[in-house]
């Protein structure tokens, strides 16, 4: 497949009717990097740093993780590179942590509240980022922040780490973004302080649309009966992209969606201009966007919905069949 696009790879990513579009790519091994150049991906929207932790059977060490931390942002060769801060509970469990006994994991303990609540581990893993960093610019978001204090919170503590590092002489990243991921509903709707002060927002479509339509994304049964181009959930994305354009805080996509082409092109048409996926899905998502005129796709969307359809995409297919 990357074969079949390398002819696009080093275009930049700039639709029919002029709208440009940063196509990033998801990573997490040290087996994903040589992707950074192949797939002709701008840098990494998302790095998972929960699988270094899951593939142990202790924690691992912070000189470890920094050394880690640092190939990744050395096989980036200056590219961004957003690093997300452990991810862990719900169907990511940890072999040396003691399993939680919880009736609905997807909605318990996991991520920024595990962090928050057991400081250890994210403290020593923000510091193995500082360390890692080391003179160049670092990127950082928080998973799965459902409201504003938790934000505000794992920033304090991330703040907390950048003061000790320079008390004891280290030498300190050149710059920092600290982001948040947006994969609860309820940060749509969150006060406005939350898109001032989030350096970025990352939205995590895979959870996001779990929560949304109440439909688990480890279930088979129920995972595909929601359409992800439901007027819903695009409503819900353009609430998104409206809230962090009112304070000028940049806005991606990072869930499976965005590497789906005609997800992808709905998604732009909606207004997001930054995209995150598997390096894969890069030449193919381009492909789409080079030749689309996204506003042709918006007012097909418009259509759509003034004509009370619930999902988009009969009349989005439809569209692209007929250009
Ligand atoms: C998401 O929820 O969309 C996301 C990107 O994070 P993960 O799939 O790791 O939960
Ligand atoms: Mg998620």
């Amino acid at each position: 497949a990357q074969k079949r696009y390398a002819s696009i790879r080093d275009r930049s990513c700039v639709t029919a009717d002029g709208h440009r579009i940063e196509l990033l790519m998801n990573a997490g091994l040290m087996a994903d990097l040589p992707s950074l150049p192949s797939s002709g991906a701008e840098g990494v929207g998302l790095f998972r740093t929960e699988l270094q932790f899951l593939t142990r059977n202790k924690v691992p060490r912070r000189a470890e993780l920094a050394a880690l931390y640092a190939t990744v942002m050395d096989a980036a060769q200056g590219k961004p590179v957003n690093f997300r801060t452990l991810d862990i509970g719900s169907d990511k469990v940890l072999p040396y942590m003691k399993k939680q006994d919880e009736p609905n994991p997807a909605l318990g303990w996991r991520a920024i509240r595990v962090g928050l609540d057991k400081r250890g581990v994210m403290r020593m893993q923000l510091q193995a980022l500082l360390r890692a960093a080391q003179g160049r610019p670092l990127s950082i978001m928080f998973p799965f922040i459902a409201q504003l204090e938790e934000f505000l919170a794992a920033r304090a503590h991330l703040y907390r780490e950048i003061h000790r590092e320079k008390s004891l002489g280290h030498v300190l990243p050149e710059s920092l973004r600290i982001g948040a991921m947006l994969e609860t509903p309820s940060m749509a709707f969150s006060p406005r302080k939350f898109f001032e002060e989030a350096d970025f927002i990352s939205i995590g479509g895979n959870d996001l649309k779990q929560f949304f339509f109440a439909a688990d994304r480890e279930n088979e049964r129920v995972r595909r009966r929601y359409d992800t181009l439901n007027v819903s959930f695009l409503s819900l994305i353009e609430q998104i992209v409206g809230r962090c354009a009112e304070t000028n805080t940049p806005v991606s996509f990072c869930g499976e969606d965005a590497g789906r082409p005609v997800e992808a092109l709905c998604f732009a048409a909606m207004g997001l201009r930054s995209l995150s996926m598997r390096p894969a899905s890069i030449g193919p998502v381009k492909h789409i966007l080079l030749r689309s005129n996204l506003a042709e796709v918006k007012a097909v969307i418009a259509e759509a919905r003034e004509a009370g359809e619930q999902t988009v995409r009969p009349a989005v297919m439809e569209y692209l069949r007929n250009r």
